[in-house]
């Protein structure tokens, strides 16, 4: 049958200018690749009706168009080309994607191809400057894993910002990897920033801000997320905003059962340029009661990730 909707709402923090029309609403979700969710996840207290594509795609578009988001970023795509692409599309939205080199989705049968990052943008409010697709490297060997990079620039405030959605190495045992992906993506963020300096900020040539997106598979103790927190880059993490003391990540972005057990953990994260940007909002997670005790994915919700939405501005020039 059909289930409600989760209900969430958007905390709005205390030093935005509250729901500025200037704000740039940013999506980051992993939607579960139609292939492995059939075929390879083993959700076993998932109803498998709940994971057929004829469902689920009505369920993730309707997430998506319920925010409406300016910046989505989207990991385990494997139907771009015949849904995502061509609905956003006629929605106002321009995109790229960037396949795995080797999906695990072409292993099962009946696939729609591979899965790979997608990065969408609406262009009423954001003007194409760049886009650069990465093979994300460990140590020089290129890997499975891959990064969707664009340079937009807001239409009504000139600022550009630098957007990256990524997917890095699932399960445990490979977290070596996912800091080595991660150190990868931050070199090439860092060289690409500074090859595209603001000079829309009239005296002063400043790094373009960065957004990034993604799935790191990686928990906030592990080294992937403490390069990040740390990084020279000056990146903190959007979703610590929703908790109390403002330096908490939320208890999880993912809940699932699989017969090795249930897994609920904070595994997907929003990154931003705390110097230059600001968070204005944060949509607020959805309750253990509304997720219900068979977790995700469900006949409410499509992924075993949960979308994370935010709603970003520039801050003023010094
Ligand atoms: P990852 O380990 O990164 O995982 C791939 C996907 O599996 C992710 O989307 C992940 O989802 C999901 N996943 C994570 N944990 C589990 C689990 N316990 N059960 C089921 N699915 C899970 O994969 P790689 O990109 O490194 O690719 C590995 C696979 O790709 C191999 O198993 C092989 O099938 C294929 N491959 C084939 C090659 C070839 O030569 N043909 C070469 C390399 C890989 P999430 O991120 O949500 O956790
Ligand atoms: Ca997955």
């Amino acid at each position: 049958g059909r289930a409600p909707r989760f209900h969430r709402e958007f905390t709005q923090l205390q030093d935005g200018d509250g729901a500025s029309s200037s704000s740039i609403r940013v999506m980051q979700w992993n939607i579960l690749a139609q292939a492995l969710g059939e075929g390879l996840d083993s959700f076993v207290q998932c109803p498998p009706e709940a994971l057929s594509w004829s469902r689920r795609k009505y369920l993730i578009l309707e997430e998506i168009l319920t925010y409406r988001p300016h910046i989505l970023c989207l990991q385990e795509v494997d139907h771009y080309y015949d849904t995502l692409q061509p609905v956003l599309a006629g929605l106002g939205y321009s995109s790229h994607f960037f396949p795995k080199p080797w999906s695990p989705c072409l292993d099962v049968e009946g696939n729609n191809g591979p899965d790979g990052c997608a990065l969408f943008f609406d262009e009423s409010r954001l003007e194409f400057l760049d886009s650069v697709n990465l093979r994300l490297s460990a140590m020089r060997i290129p890997t499975n894993q891959v990064a969707v990079v664009t340079i937009l620039r807001c239409r009504s405030s000139g600022r550009c910002v630098c957007v990256a959605a990524t997917h890095l190495k699932a399960r445990s045992g490979w977290e070596w990897l996912r800091s080595a992906q991660g150190s990868d993506l931050l070199r090439h963020l860092q060289t690409l920033v500074q090859q595209h300096a603001d000079d829309s900020a009239d005296a002063q040539i400043s790094d373009i801000p960065l957004l990034i997106c993604g799935d790191f598979n990686a928990i906030p103790t592990e080294e992937v997320y403490r390069r990040f927190a740390a990084s020279p880059l000056g990146l903190d993490s959007a979703y610590k905003r929703l908790s109390e003391d403002g330096s908490t990540e939320p208890e999880y972005t993912t809940w699932k059962i699989r017969p090795t057990g249930e897994c609920c953990a904070t595994l997907d994260y929003i990154w931003y340029s705390r110097d230059t940007l600001r968070v204005e909002a944060v949509l607020d997670m959805p309750t253990e009661e509304q997720i219900g005790p068979n977790r995700l994915p469900s006949f409410s919700y499509p992924s075993d990730h949960l979308s994370l939405v935010c709603d970003i501005s520039f801050k003023e020039n010094e």
